[in-house]
């Protein structure tokens, strides 16, 4: 009989835990995680749990039925602390709580955390980051407390941009303080970037790029021996930015710890192959802690760690395959979306290493899409509220075919008829 120890009680630990079960698997399974909530989903952290349209059942993966219904052992509230393979394979993990778990199989589902901006006051009181369900529990009343008018946030990425959005549709004074020259620079091109720019500034958020930060400044007389509370952000150049609220918002760092512990090959994330075995070949990792050789057929290779939904999802299928010394494969084209507002992201595909870009329909309307090219190739899509085009490029290009760039621009055509499609799928 084997044990299962999976730890990460998220999406893609859940995941794992799921499909050893569907695909069979009856033995036992413990599912840990650290967090004191049942699995839950993290995109409506940014979303509808900002604005309070949620409550914590609307956003949990599973119920306790379902976990007890399969005989699958969830733990939560307790972190992994310590964890021994022996040369056979067998271990045991510690936890923070005193327990002692001996497993025969190994997951690390362990996520990723907040990475920390080292400036001098971001230990303020009103100074948040978003990352967990606990993060979003303090965020959202504060963000709606009539007291707080003024909200700066820290990153222009999908999460900064998400928070601000809500900050703003709830009527207050938002300023986004993005570092580099545009706007969720490292994904899209220029072209979803200046949309973006534009739709948040339309909107009435102020948006400064290239911005330097120098310092968070607060009211330090508040209380004696405590920390007061945030009033600004003082730039490079002298200029304070109001502010009631600070929401941090800078990328993650994989957590990597335990993998680290058992001597696991670590860069940028766990180093899995295509089959999430770590490199001591029985331990696999998934989703946002793993760095998987790029699963992309059209990717640009390497190993690359991808931060989604469908990534810990098509991850999660694999580990626990391979856990159960069977096959398993990355079915379909990575994907990804971000609200913002009104305005729906869909993203189809990888873009790095893009050599043209297609714009599909005038950015001002709010409905357009990027399509991206190598060499002539369709390999990703950027849908702003257009679902019809993202369907369209997701299936072509998961049927492995292409939408000539020529056509793509003019929507007179729908993109699903100008697609181009390998012979044995086309029939
Ligand atoms: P995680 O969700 O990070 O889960 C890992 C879990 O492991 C955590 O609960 C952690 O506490 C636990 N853990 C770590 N170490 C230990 C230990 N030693 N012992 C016990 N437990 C441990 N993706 C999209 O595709 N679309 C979106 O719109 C989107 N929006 C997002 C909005 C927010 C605010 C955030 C934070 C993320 C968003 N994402 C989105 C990303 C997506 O949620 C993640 O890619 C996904 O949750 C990754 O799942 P995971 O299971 O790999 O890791």
């Amino acid at each position: 009989m084997e044990t299962t120890l999976i730890v990460g009680a998220c999406q893609a630990g859940v995941q794992i835990a799921s499909v050893m079960r569907e695909r069979g698997d009856a033995d036992p399974i413990i599912l840990i995680g650290e967090e004191a909530h049942r699995p839950y989903q993290r995109p409506p952290l940014s979303k509808g749990w900002l604005k309070g349209e949620l409550e914590p059942d609307d956003v949990i993966l599973r119920n306790r039925d379902w976990f007890a219904d399969r005989e699958i052992d969830l733990i939560t509230g307790d972190r992994v602390v310590t964890v021994r393979r022996r040369p056979d394979g067998t271990g045991t993990a510690t936890t923070e709580g005193g327990r002692a778990i001996s497993f025969t199989r190994l997951a690390l589902a362990t996520g990723a955390a907040a990475r920390k901006l080292p400036i001098d006051g971001a230990d303020y009181r009103g100074v948040h980051y978003l990352r967990d369900a606990d993060d979003a529990i303090a965020l959202g009343p504060a963000l709606r407390d009539e007291s707080c008018q003024n909200v700066v946030v820290i990153g222009g990425g999908f999460i900064g941009l998400e928070v601000a959005a809500v900050a703003r549709g709830i009527g207050r004074t938002v300023t986004v303080l993005e570092a580099a020259p545009r706007l969720v620079g490292r994904v899209v091109a220029e072209e979803t970037s200046a949309f973006y720019l534009d739709a948040h500034r339309r909107r009435g958020t102020r948006v400064v790029l290239d911005a330097r930060i120098a310092r968070i400044v607060g009211d330090d007389a508040a209380v004696a021996h405590e920390k007061g509370s945030v009033t600004g952000v003082e730039l490079a150049d002298g200029t304070i930015v109001p502010a009631d609220l600070i929401v941090i918002g800078v990328g993650v760092i994989p957590r990597v710890e335990l993998a680290e512990q058992l001597g696991l090959d670590v860069e940028a994330g766990i180093v899995v192959d295509e089959a999430c075995r770590a490199s001591d070949g029985r331990t696999v990792a998934a989703g946002d802690c793993a760095l998987m050789p790029n699963p992309y057929p059209l990717g640009v290779g390497g190993r690359i760690r991808l931060e989604s939904v469908n990534n810990a999802f098509e991850q999660g299928k694999i580990a626990a395959a391979t856990l159960m010394g069977e096959p398993g494969t990355y079915q379909g084209v990575p994907w990804f979306w971000s609200d913002q507002a009104d305005l729906k992201l869909q993203i189809a595909g990888l873009s790095t290493g893009y050599d043209a870009v297609v714009v599909r329909g005038e950015p001002v309307s709010e409905r357009f899409s990027v399509l991206y090219y190598r060499e002539g190739r369709l390999i990703a899509a950027d849908c702003i509220n257009q679902p019809v085009d993202f369907m369209a490029v997701r299936n072509t290009l998961n049927k492995g075919g292409t939408i000539p760039a020529e056509t793509a621009a003019d929507t007179a055509i729908p993109l699903k008829k100008s697609a181009v499609l390998p012979a044995t799928t086309a029939a």
